[in-house]
């Protein structure tokens, strides 16, 4: 589109007369070799052509519509002949290019708009945006490309201490205190507080990441309500984290060189941009810490209805449901350090999926605000349920609600339940592999038919199965 509309530019003289008979896209080059170049035009002419819309042809000429209406006095934009002839206005040059800058971990307005050479608030604005925005990973920013003179690119350097100063910064930056406040937007350099990330000129010697951090990673960007995310913390070396993301705890756990903290999304909770905050203990006492806002988004789950009957539910009293949902509860909260399972996850069984996790759920017409925990698998009674990963049998019993039951644990939080079952193969404490037969699925307790409910937490919190089986964990 742009091309055509330079070559037209360009070569006005010679195209006008094809765009006039409607071939405007034949090409044009041995016509205009023979003649010397025409000087810029000030607008070219276009003929409607059936089937045109005064939209397509704005679009076609890069041009806005209603500049296009404008420049042809039309009042009413929807209604062009064929046959009309266009004066196509020349776009304004000036018109901004748009770059997408995708915010990586670390990042703040005031590094991005430095990097590009753009005021903080012309980026804010760009992006519709107030200053006091909180920037999330998985997002991206409008970058407006008027390029003008680029300060020095920053890199994120070092996040401030007990007792760290700007100026004590600077020293070990080998930079002035002064040249880092205009860097960080500080009115003065006495004035950093403990915990600021500081930005420092790149072209100085500088660390990416505050010791011992050495790099972040999560997957999946954004984060997704009912779903699993798993957070990676590069070190430089060994230390023991501590955190917690939305000011729920989070448990670390040691891999070569890294730590992974893998957390349960509530598939109720609020969507929008979450804070992570690590802390790392130094040998000598003093603490490290990473802050990263991330973003949270809705599952996007259906609605059911469930109808239970008049019997069914007067065996569910709150008392027996919700003695039964806490001591299932104290299981979840198991934190296994070794991780058991390598690879994806497989189907325990391999029915249809008649009920997906997440779905919104209204028993016999109430409102409420309750949620499928599992998925529910569609097999008749006496189906074999495989271990669908590597762990150890930490529940194998019948229960009044969910009929009779095996807990796996997988390590590091993660478990798997299985509700409802006629047959149970295992025992507490028993190692299994994946894909070995644990049980059968069934009917027992209070279920609506046949079926293999396959429950998974993560942290104690229920998450949507199917994506351990579509991604690999951690
Ligand atoms: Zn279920």
């Amino acid at each position: 589109m742009s091309r055509l509309h330079l070559d037209i530019r360009r070569w006005t003289l010679g195209i006008v007369a094809l765009l006039a008979c409607g071939l405007q896209q034949r090409p044009v080059q041995s016509v205009l070799a023979a003649q010397p170049e025409p000087p810029p035009p000030e607008a070219t002419v276009y003929t409607v052509q059936p089937g045109d819309t005064l939209f397509g042809i704005a679009q076609q000429f890069g041009v806005s519509v209603d500049a296009l209406a404008a420049a042809n006095g039309l009042d009413d934009p929807g209604h062009i002949n064929v046959g009309q002839r266009l004066i196509i206005p020349v776009p304004v040059e000036s018109a901004e290019e748009v770059l997408v800058h995708a915010v990586e971990p670390g990042e703040a307005l005031w590094s991005i708009s430095l990097h590009y050479g753009l005021s903080p608030l012309e980026l804010a604005a760009a992006n519709h945006m107030l200053r006091s925005d909180t920037l999330f990973l998985g997002g991206t920013l409008n970058v407006p490309q008027h390029a003008g003179d680029h300060p020095p690119p920053c890199r994120l350097a070092h996040y401030t201490g007990d007792g760290e100063t700007l100026a004590s910064l600077a020293l070990r930056y080998d930079t002035s205190p002064w040249s880092l406040a205009a860097a960080n937007g500080i009115c003065s350099p006495f004035l950093s507080r403990p915990g600021h990330a500081v930005w420092v000129p790149a072209e100085t010697e500088v660390i990416d990441w505050p010791d011992p951090f050495a790099g972040f990673q999560i997957h999946p960007t954004p984060a997704v309500q009912g779903r699993t995310l798993s957070i990676g913390i590069s070190l430089t070396l060994p230390v023991s984290l501590t955190g917690s993301f939305h000011g729920t705890p989070q448990t670390f756990f040691s891999t070569p060189g890294a730590a992974r903290a893998l957390t349960g999304i509530d598939a109720l909770s609020e969507t929008g941009i979450r804070t992570l905050v690590v802390t790392a203990s130094l040998e000598s006492g003093a603490l490290a810490r990473y802050v990263q806002r991330i973003l949270v988004v809705p599952g996007e789950y259906s609605e059911e209805i469930v109808t239970i009957s008049e019997d069914v539910a007067a065996a569910l009293t709150p008392q027996v449901v919700q003695s039964e949902a806490e001591s299932l509860d104290q299981l979840f909260l198991a934190r296994t350090p070794s991780r058991l399972w390598q690879g994806r996850f497989v189907l325990p069984s391999p029915g249809d999926i008649t009920s997906a996790f997440g779905t919104r759920r209204h028993y016999n017409l109430q409102t409420s605000s309750s949620y499928h925990t599992g998925t529910d698998l569609g097999v008749i009674i006496g189906t074999p349920v495989y271990a669908p990963a590597d762990g150890v049998v930490v529940a194998a019993e019948p229960l009044t609600v969910r009929g009779n039951i095996i807990i796996i644990d997988h390590g590091w939080g993660v478990m798997s339940g299985f509700w409802h079952l006629s047959e149970i193969l295992v025992e507490a404490g028993e190692t299994v592999v994946r894909g070995q037969q644990v049980g059968s699925s069934g009917s027992t307790g209070q279920s609506t038919g046949p079926h293999l409910h396959w429950e998974m937490r993560v942290g104690g919190v229920p998450v949507d199965a199917l994506q351990w089986v579509n991604e690999e964990f951690p």
